[in-house]
């Protein structure tokens, strides 16, 4: 039985009958957009609700904080979008890499990183995990034997990153995960310590064009600020995974956390879904036309993108993937000077200087590589990375050529 707060209203001064109106909309209605829930406070019908109610199996609510129709609704379809069980939202998607971190790592474990993952995520490993005593170290992701040789007894998370931020290079993402599993074999066997899980940032791919659950990966996270949200209006990220284990403790940190998403937020991602692989498929196109005809110019002395067979990784990425993304990433000729370099920049009209993609405006980020990595950068050239948005894409090419153009 609800509770029958409404007969008080009657006698009641304006304030109080506007609080606890006793009209209710009838229930039976239907749209194409998802209702957008606002809550802190849930109201619970009576006490026994109270007392009994769950919300990690996603059954009923309790709390704003763990959960509202709008949120479970996103989460559910963000999950078949990448073909995992159970989803987490989070406020970014550098909050996804932190969350999972925090969850599955304690003091005295030992995780390693791409050395050419996402920048933030790194430094989030090796600034904060660092002050609760977790070491981190970088692998050279090309290199499946390098990350087997790194890993170690106290190796208790690996993250993956298809491809590599910035420079793209397409990893043996199998190869990574037997190199783990291999490990994880000895392990029981010497019947030792805690098993090895595998994460992926999966922001590139956006359950578009690369399904990481299929090639044995334990966790998947993403910036749905990219291709989920479209707009470059939204932060939000997620942390999917199949393994009911894994979810629940990442649930749980996640709870102790007080991580929220904001109900007009996951409004927008909801919005976005419907166009994604629309989105993916026409950025995609265009993409590779623009990095197929920039590595005809003699201006830059590499262009990469996976699907050109002289970028890293191409064969990986061929046999992996259904499609890329919105990003190819040019290493100028060495006879461009940084200066020249910024000018170039400065002079695109449509790319717009601005970090983030997937969005519908192209941007350009130039990046100083020194310090960026711990192995060693081949090229002496500056790196731009282009993001392609949903202009027409002969007017992008126009703009890059005119730019290319005050070179001299
Ligand atoms: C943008 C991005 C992130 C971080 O997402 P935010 O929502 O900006 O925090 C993480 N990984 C990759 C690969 C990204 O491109």
């Amino acid at each position: 039985m609800a509770k029958a707060p409404h007969s008080v209203t009657a006698h009641a001064a304006l304030s109080t009958q506007l609080i606890h109106h006793p009209y209710v909309a009838p229930s039976e209605f239907d749209s194409a957009a998802v209702g957008v829930h606002k809550a802190s406070t849930v109201i619970f019908p009576n006490v026994a609700a109270m007392r009994s109610r769950t919300w990690t199996d996603k059954s009923a609510y309790t709390y704003g904080l763990h959960g509202t129709p709008t949120t479970f609704t996103l989460e559910e379809r963000l999950a078949t979008a990448e073909g995992g069980q159970h989803c987490i939202l989070v406020p970014s998607g550098l909050a996804a890499i932190a969350l999972v971190d925090l969850a599955l790592l304690q003091a005295g474990d030992h995780v390693l990183i791409p050395d050419n993952a996402y920048g933030p995520g790194k430094d989030f490993a090796s600034a904060e995990l660092d002050k609760w005593d977790v070491q981190c170290e970088y692998y050279d992701a090309q290199h499946p034997g390098d990350l087997a040789a790194r890993i170690t007894p106290k190796t208790r998370l690996v993250w993956l990153e298809a491809p590599g931020s910035v420079t793209l290079e397409f990893p043996d993402v199998p190869a990574l995960v037997a190199a783990v599993a291999s490990a994880n074999d000895a392990r029981q066997a010497q019947g030792l310590g805690r098993r090895i899980v595998t994460a992926l940032d999966n922001t590139w791919g956006a359950g578009v064009a690369f399904q990481p659950f299929d090639l044995g990966v334990d966790v998947s996270m993403q910036a749905l600020t990219k291709y989920p949200s479209g707009g470059a209006d939204v932060l939000m990220g997620s942390v999917i995974t199949r393994d009911a284990d894994l979810h629940h403790a990442m649930l749980m940190t996640h709870m102790r956390l007080g991580l929220s998403v904001a109900a007009n937020d996951a409004e927008l991602v909801l919005r976005g879904l419907p166009s994604m692989a629309l989105r993916y498929a026409h950025q995609d196109a265009s993409t590779r036309a623009l990095a197929q005809w920039a590595s005809t110019r003699d201006e830059f002395e590499v262009v990469f993108h996976p699907a050109l067979a002289t970028s890293p990784g191409h064969a990986t990425w061929k046999r992996d993937c259904t499609g890329a993304a919105c990003l190819f990433t040019v290493a100028f000729a060495a006879r461009y000077t940084a200066a020249q370099v910024d000018a170039f920049c400065d002079a695109l009209q449509l790319f717009q200087l601005g970090y983030s993609w997937a969005g519908p405006m192209s941007l350009i980020v130039p990046y100083d590589m020194a310090g960026m990595r711990e192995g060693q950068w081949p090229h002496s050239g500056a790196v731009v990375r282009f993001a392609v948005g949903l202009e027409d894409t002969a007017d992008l090419q126009a703009d890059i050529e005119q730019a290319l153009a005050k070179l001299g």
